[in-house]
């Protein structure tokens, strides 16, 4: 394997390791850097191509970058002559047909290898970003098969869904790209793209004309405000109203803040309250946090959490949260019938008679209330204590009601009994 000497490194180390490879191997660089060394790039690929060498398989790990002119394709068995197979061995980079087909010994065609440029120049226009959405189980063959590309392009205008929400620096880095690679990408990479369907796709002089294009605007004033990496906000084209974002300081488009949240079921117009989150923002930790009153831990809410919580409680009486959502799941056995209950459901009750106290659910609460005033009711009505009358001698009875009642009172008890008190008044 032959490695130059000096600065440099290997583009899946660098560029293709996103903010953090190029900080530590090219952190001057700029978009201009970016575009020249893809074209140094595509150009060596172009080369082979003429003389009839495919790559067969793209593995990044193998080209080496020096400078942005000065690239080399190392380890090169598995490059493909012509005809002859290639072992397929890098996914990332392999064509959605060959993955519905599941194959490994291929040969690769001139179609099948323009894909493959076309998910390199992605990867290098958007540092490191892989041109799929992988989805909630991460899986990226399967984003590969269905071509879940989440940018598009319309009107215009380079959009985006929100799949690449939260931190969306990727709709950012979209945003500068030139409309016409724009395209190119959309049709190449998306199901329904003109390019999308094997025998359609571009070719590699396509892809170095349009990344010459963008080079030769980013060197006018023009696209000044596209050179960075990894720029701040949206392109300024005049049309967009910029708003500064509360939180952050930063100053974005209005449709890159959050205009709305639901509360209940019901949509709040935040936007028009004065709120001014940006979506990075709105996905941060707040200074908002409540302590979870079951297992003690304390928790921050999201600047839309805080939101939430805010109109929540100005709008529609929402307590303050007292559980976490790991205890709201957590049950225990109601130790009055027996059931699994969520812990935050339960309740203290305490059995004044007998001196007990018991962890119920909401349900059996209610019921021990009533049945204990039904026997508060019994037991004041029965019998307390018998005494015998000072006057005649007789014994009666006073029951747990008048003890009770006569000592909140601060009287002492009768000593004569019901008759003998009628006549003395
Ligand atoms: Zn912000
Ligand atoms: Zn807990
Ligand atoms: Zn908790
Ligand atoms: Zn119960
Ligand atoms: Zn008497």
């Amino acid at each position: 394997m032959f490695q130059p000497l000096g600065g440099g490194g290997q583009l899946t180390r660098s560029i293709f390791n996103g903010a953090t490879g190029l900080s530590q191997f090219f952190p001057q660089w700029n978009k201009i850097d970016l575009c020249v060394l893809t074209v140094t790039i595509l150009d060596k690929i172009q080369k082979m191509h003429d003389l009839g060498l495919l790559f067969g398989c793209i593995n990044p790990a193998s080209i080496y970058i020096a400078g942005t002119q000065d690239v080399y394709f190392v380890d090169t068995d598995s490059w493909q002559v012509e005809g002859y197979p290639a072992l397929s061995h890098n996914q990332t980079f392999t064509p959605p047909e060959l993955l519905r087909d599941n194959k490994t010994l291929l040969i690769y065609t001139m179609d099948q290898e323009n894909y493959q440029i076309a998910v390199l120049a992605f990867m290098l226009m958007m540092p490191g970003k892989f041109p799929y959405t992988k989805g909630k189980n991460a899986d990226e063959r399967d984003s590969i098969i269905d071509m879940a590309f989440p940018f598009s392009v319309g009107g215009g205008m380079r959009r985006s869904r929100d799949a690449e929400r939260p931190s969306g620096i990727w709709r950012i880095v979209w945003d500068h790209l030139p409309y016409q690679m724009c395209d190119g990408f959309y049709n190449t990479f998306h199901s329904n793209g003109k390019y999308a369907q094997p025998g359609y796709r571009l070719d590699t002089t396509k892809w170095i004309k349009m990344t010459k294009d963008f080079n030769d605007t980013l060197m006018t004033s023009n696209g000044a405000g596209s050179r960075s990496m990894f720029p701040r906000t949206f392109r300024r084209d005049g049309k967009r109203v910029f708003v500064r974002c509360k939180i952050c300081g930063q100053e974005h488009p209005d449709y890159y803040f959050i205009h709305s949240i639901h509360v209940q079921q019901e949509k709040i117009d935040i936007w028009e309250r004065g709120y001014r989150i940006c979506l990075p923002c709105a996905s941060d930790q707040s200074n908002m946090s409540f302590r979870c009153e079951c297992c003690g831990r304390q928790f921050y809410y999201t600047n839309r959490t805080k939101v939430l919580h805010e109109i929540g409680k100005s709008d529609f009486d929402f307590k303050k949260q007292r559980w976490c959502k790991d205890c709201k799941k957590r049950t225990i056995k109601c130790g009055h019938c027996g059931q699994e209950v969520p812990i935050y459901q339960m309740r203290e009750f305490e059995d004044r008679l007998r001196n007990l106290r018991t962890s119920v659910c909401g349900n059996c609460f209610k019921e021990l209330i009533e049945k204990s005033k039904q026997e508060k009711e019994a037991w004041k009505n029965s019998v307390g204590r018998w005494v015998s009358c000072r006057s005649c001698g007789r014994s009666f009875s006073i029951t747990n009601g008048e003890i009770e009642y006569f000592s909140r009172k601060g009287y002492n008890l009768p000593t004569r009994c019901p008759n003998c008190r009628k006549k003395r008044y």
